[in-house]
Parts: C-alpha cells; structure tokens; sequence
C-alpha cells in the first residue's frame, strides 16, 4: 500500500498551523436535531470516527454536542481525539456577528473549543470581513483551526491579499462529477487542505456504470470506491449518512487500494455538474 495514504480510519492530515485533521469523518447536513443527529454521531463515534462536521444552519448543533457527550462516557475517547468543524452562515457574516455566531455554536455544542471553524459560503462584500472575524477567533484560543468553504480560486485570492492566517481547509462540493482539478492545483501550491463535501453526490454518482464496474472488481460498494478515491487523491471527505450499516460501510476503505488504471477511470468521470450552488451564484 501506498504509505502516503492514510491506513486507518483514525488517521490524520497535518494542516498549515500543524492541527492533525481526520482524512474521514461525518457529515450531518440535513440530519434532524434530537435522535437522529445523536444516533448518527454516537454510531459514528463507536464505530471509529473521530471527525464530525456540522454548520449552525443545520440547526443539530446541540444533538451534536449531547452526542459527543454521551461518547466521551459510553464509548472512552476523549474531547481531544474528536475533531469538530461547524460553520458561520450567511446571514451572520460581517466581523461582530460571527463573533457572536461563533459563541452561539460552541454554546449549542457544549465545547470549550472548536477544531475547525469555517465560512460557509463566500458572501459577496462580506467574507473578507468574516475572515477577519475568524482570524479573531483563531487568536483567541477557542478554534484549533479556521477555513473557508466554497470558496473558489478569486475568493481565497480576495482573503490571501488581506490575510494574517492562511485558512486550513476549503471545504467544497466534490465528487467524480465535479473533481474540481483546478481549484486543487491551486489549493497545493498554497497549503490549503481540500476537503469534500456530497462526496457522494448525494448517492448520484453511486448509479454510474464505470464506478459499479470497479466496485465490482474489488468487491466493494460504489460508495466505497469514491470514498477511497477522495483519499488515494489527497482529499479529506466527509459522507453522510443515518444508517448504522452504511456509516460501517463508508468507513470501511482502508483494506484495499485502487490501482492508478482506476484512480485515472475515475478522474475522467468529471462533467463539471453540481448538485449544489455555485458559489459565484448563489441566493442564500
Ligand atoms: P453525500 O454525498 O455524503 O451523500 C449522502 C447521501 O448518500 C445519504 O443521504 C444517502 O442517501 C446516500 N448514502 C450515504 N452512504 C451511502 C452508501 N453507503 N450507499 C448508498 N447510499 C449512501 O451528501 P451530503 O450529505 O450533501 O454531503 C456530506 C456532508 O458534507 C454533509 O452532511 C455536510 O456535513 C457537508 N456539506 C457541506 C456543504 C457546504 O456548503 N459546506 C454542503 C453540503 C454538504
């Protein structure tokens, strides 16, 4: 096996300020506040995971932090093996009210501290400030790490020209239908972490021919073969899901390895669609 990529589930990418990230975590966007969202956690946490990403617009914050909780004393890990990223939303963006967007979420989340916190979207006229207001934050003591989520190449341009802290991570919409090869490239050469977001497309690209026939070489599921793209590519991914047995599936990559024949089938799979906003074209 390639010793670059990661070998275990609990394994860690060193960002630019030296916080170890995990390559693999949970997403809970769009999963109910209450049991869902502490069912999905606490089978995450138990299963092995150690990275959990939400945003205060999916308002499950507070069943993230009981989750977590309960983990620490059903499960024995500690708060500092947990890696947890949340989100400023839009319509708090601007320097004094993600100060206080951000106190909001540590307080829903019952955390003395966040890992990574991130701006979720590049609000137009407002993220250099929201940028700023992280750095703040960053400065504090109260966040591990600060970063940026779809973003593309103009806007972390717009924030490096003005920045003290380099963000960590850029958190976008990737998946073989949109490989985003460019924003990669560029991301590199100036330390910034990719992480993906829909990973799965949403479950779209888990119906394409060429992915089904690789799955079916290795003996593995479609789900598991993108997931083990995103790491054999450098990029640190995060899938959704409320089932246990799927949260053990997608987890489940790190027993075999995708041949460069395949990771390069895969590659060209890319059409450039979105299941999401485009960030230079967004009305939330
Ligand atoms: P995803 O690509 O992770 O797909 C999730 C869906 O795929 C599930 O709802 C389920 O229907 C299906 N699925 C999951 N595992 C499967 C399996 N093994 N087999 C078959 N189907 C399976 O989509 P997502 O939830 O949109 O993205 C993942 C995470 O990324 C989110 O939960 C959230 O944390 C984050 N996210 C961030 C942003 C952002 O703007 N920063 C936007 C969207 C999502």
């Amino acid at each position: 096996m390639n010793p670059s990529v990661p070998a275990r589930l609990q394994d860690r990418v060193t960002l630019n300020n030296g916080v170890q990230m995990p390559w693999f975590g949970l997403g809970v966007f769009k999963v109910q506040e209450g049991r869902e969202v502490i069912d999905s956690v606490k089978a995450a946490i138990k299963h092995g995971y150690r990275s959990i990403d939400t945003a205060a617009v999916y308002k499950n914050e507070e069943g993230v932090g009981q989750a977590i909780a309960e983990s620490i004393r059903e499960y024995g890990v500690s708060r500092e093996d947990l890696f947890v990223t949340s989100k400023v939303w839009n319509s708090d963006q601007g320097y004094q009210t993600t100060l206080d967007a951000f106190d909001v979420s540590l307080k829903k989340l019952g955390l003395e501290y966040l890992d990574l916190y991130l701006v979720h979207w590049p609000v137009k006229g407002k993220y250099v400030e929201t940028w700023k207001a992280l750095e703040n934050i960053y400065e504090s003591g109260k966040v591990r790490a600060i970063g940026v989520s779809n973003f593309h190449k103009h806007h972390l341009e717009d924030v490096l020209a003005e920045a003290k802290v380099v963000p960590a991570v850029d958190q976008v919409e990737l998946h073989p239908y949109l490989s985003q090869a460019e924003l990669r490239e560029y991301t590199r050469g100036k330390g910034i972490q990719i992480e993906a977001w829909s990973p799965l497309g949403q479950g779209r690209v888990l119906e394409d021919p060429v992915i089904r026939s690789i799955a079916g070489k290795y003996g593995k599921t479609p789900a598991q073969i993108v997931l083990r793209w995103d790491l054999q590519s450098g990029i640190v991914t995060i899938p959704k899901s409320i089932r246990e047995p799927r949260i053990v599936e997608n987890a489940s990559i790190f027993d075999f390895e995708l041949s460069a024949e395949d990771m390069k089938a895969i590659d060209e799979l890319n059409r450039n669609e979105r299941v999401g906003a485009d960030p230079d074209n967004f009305n939330f």
